[in-house]
């Protein structure tokens, strides 16, 4: 009879989690504390959520824990009971940095928000970690460049954007991806699907964070909204894939989390319930399947599923990943930074709705596009783009 060799006979994994107070971080403890047997955390990382991390301290009982916020550091240590003495709460992003080196971490989970992640990914890569990317900004500006990182310190890069682990899945036994004619990445079109494009500019920050579908952070909600976050996922797509046809279709119900169009015209598509603790598990437990917790699929309760093409006028963000995949070069990381600006400035009420995409595009507009080939440059045109996002936003 055959036998599967089973890789959980001597599985354990020592994790890392970097944003483990955020929806992404939350959602990974959870299949973790499922999974007891095959993960130990080794350390916690985030910023200013003390009290979470409190409990998750207790919970995980990690050797390290690191909040980049000095005042929630210091409500940590004030209020945490029963500290370990084998527990190690760092002071600085220096001291992650040597975590991220050590021989006792295997996998980095990335799930820091924004370009601020893209440091600890840069220094998982380099000290050959298996990273599970959510942090699709960090890739999004540095996407070949870490690549390049992957393949030099024989690191890897595995996705938990749920298109992307859909399309991994779909992926399974295909040896070429000249097998592959064209990635379909699905979208559930967010808040404003179906709102009147003349009310757009009354759209409000507590509008635009109530997904319809998924439950998660603040920025990726109002990048869902803007449809900035599919811009995103196509180029994070194109990074992961090596494959240049990539479209956009929308597909409200989110139960179709992706599909691959191959060249004979077959396609192959992954479904589940809306919930990242699917992709989350995939992710850490491949290429066997871990428990995840999430509902099974009750399609003949769900009905329809239904599918349209995105409305471009309604949504020219997802247009800017095609500009910016022609420019090249630190296009990615100014789209990122304007994109990361506005957005802030949307939800303190600096900026309206429809400002999002007219101020990305005038910093686009404005900005000289250059090669970005060491690490640290990526820094310089991040902070340049956002001293001139914030400028325009002032005189807006
Ligand atoms: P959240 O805003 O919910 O969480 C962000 C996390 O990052 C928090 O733990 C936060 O800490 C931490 N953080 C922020 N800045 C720093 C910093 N400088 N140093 C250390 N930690 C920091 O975001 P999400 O979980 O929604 O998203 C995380 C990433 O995953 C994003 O890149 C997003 O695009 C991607 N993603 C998210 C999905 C989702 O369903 N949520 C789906 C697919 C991708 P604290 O809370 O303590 O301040």
């Amino acid at each position: 009879m055959f036998h599967l060799i089973s890789k959980f006979d001597n599985f354990m994994k020592n994790l890392v989690v970097l944003g483990s107070t955020g929806s992404i971080g939350i959602s990974t403890l959870d299949v973790v504390r499922k999974n007891k047997k095959f993960f130990k955390v080794e350390a916690l990382i985030a910023n200013t959520n003390y009290q979470l991390m409190i409990d998750q301290y207790e919970e995980f009982r990690p050797s390290f824990i690191y909040l980049a916020n000095n005042e929630a550091r210091k409500s940590f240590l004030e209020n945490v009971r029963n500290l370990d003495k084998t527990t190690t709460v760092l002071s600085s992003e220096d001291e992650i940095t040597s975590i991220l080196g050590s021989e006792d971490v295997d996998i980095v989970i990335a799930a820091i928000v924004g370009f601020a992640g893209l440091k600890p990914v840069y220094n998982s890569l380099l000290n050959g970690k298996q990273v599970l990317l959510a942090n699709k900004e960090s890739y999004v500006v540095a996407g070949e460049f870490l690549n390049k990182i992957t393949k030099e310190s024989n690191s890897t890069i595995f996705p938990i954007d749920s298109e992307h682990s859909a399309i991994h899945q779909c992926l399974q036994g295909i040896e070429s991806n000249e097998s592959v004619s064209r990635l379909i990445l699905t979208g559930s079109g967010g808040p404003f699907l179906r709102r009147d494009i003349a009310d757009f500019a009354s759209i409000t920050p507590d509008e635009a964070i109530a997904h319809p579908v998924w439950s998660m952070g603040k920025k990726i909600s109002v990048d869902s909204s803007t449809m900035m976050n599919k811009c995103l996922e196509i180029i994070e797509a194109r990074w992961l894939f090596d494959i240049k046809e990539i479209d956009v279709i929308i597909h409200p119900e989110g139960i179709i989390h992706s599909l691959v169009e191959f060249n004979d015209n077959s396609v192959i598509a992954q479904l589940s319930m809306p919930d990242m603790k699917i992709p989350i598990a995939h992710a850490l437990g491949f290429p066997e399947k871990i428990t995840s917790g999430v509902e099974k699929l009750n399609l003949a309760q769900i009905g329809n599923l239904s599918f349209e093409e995105p409305n471009l006028q309604k949504f020219p963000a997802i247009r800017l990943a095609e500009e910016c995949l022609k420019e090249g070069g630190s296009s990615f990381t100014i789209l990122n930074a304007a994109n990361e600006v506005c957005v802030d400035a949307f939800l303190e009420g600096k900026i309206g709705y429809l400002d999002i995409h007219k101020i990305i595009s005038k910093v686009l507009d404005k900005s000289h596009i250059t090669d970005v080939k060491e690490v640290e440059e990526f820094f310089e045109v991040d902070k340049k783009s956002r001293y001139e996002t914030n400028a325009i936003i002032a005189v807006n």
